[in-house]
């Protein structure tokens, strides 16, 4: 890997190689066709972050399965719901399917747990959580990542997929904020 790389105006030195991340993913991608085949399962890949992740383990998997990507907004509710979730681009029907959520990192969890009992609401017959990265010294609200790349530290990262205010998406390794 190469050295230290600014990013608008912060600087980031390499933290998790290509290799190691084709590795992980790989593996993931084992797991997923060990529990799956047979159930087709539906991804749902979550943008933007997630894009990169999705392709690599989709292209990695040998059993059948669909995948489509969505987007989730978030806008203020009523005084009583507070900030609410919504997903754009949730075409599929899920009721009786076998759902996968791709998400590239779960840092507090907050997006996760307030996401999911929504698609609970359409019955899938099951539904899993497949993260790349998880900051467990972030967590704050209860979220089970069933399928996971890699265990991090509570620091900031960009690469593969994760942005520093819109750039570092196409970094094909992942790299960490240095201290300041
Ligand atoms: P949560 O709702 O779990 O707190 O946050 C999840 C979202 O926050 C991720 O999907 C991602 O977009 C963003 N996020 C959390 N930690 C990081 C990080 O270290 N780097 C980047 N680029 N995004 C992060």
């Amino acid at each position: 890997m190469t050295q230290a790389i600014i990013v608008h105006d912060k600087q980031f030195v390499p933290y998790i190689s290509s290799e190691e991340i084709e590795k992980q993913v790989s593996r993931l991608a084992r797991e997923i066709e060990r529990d799956y085949a047979g159930k087709r399962p539906l991804f749902i890949a979550i943008l933007n972050g997630a894009f990169m992740f999705a392709s690599d383990l989709f292209k990695h998997l040998e059993i059948e399965a669909e995948i489509c990507f969505i987007k989730l907004a978030s806008y203020k509710g009523t005084k009583s719901t507070g900030k609410v979730i919504t997903a754009i681009g949730l075409d599929e029907e899920l009721y009786k399917r076998h759902v996968i959520i791709l998400e590239d990192i779960v840092d507090t969890g907050k997006t996760l747990h307030e996401f999911l009992p929504q698609l609970d609401h359409n019955h899938p017959s099951s539904l899993k959580i497949a993260a790349l990265l998880n900051k467990p010294d972030s967590q704050i609200y209860d979220v089970k990542v069933d399928y996971l790349g890699f265990t991090i530290p509570n620091k900031f990262v960009l690469g593969y997929g994760l942005d520093y205010d819109g750039l570092g998406r196409n970094l094909d390794s992942i790299y960490q904020l240095t201290e300041e």
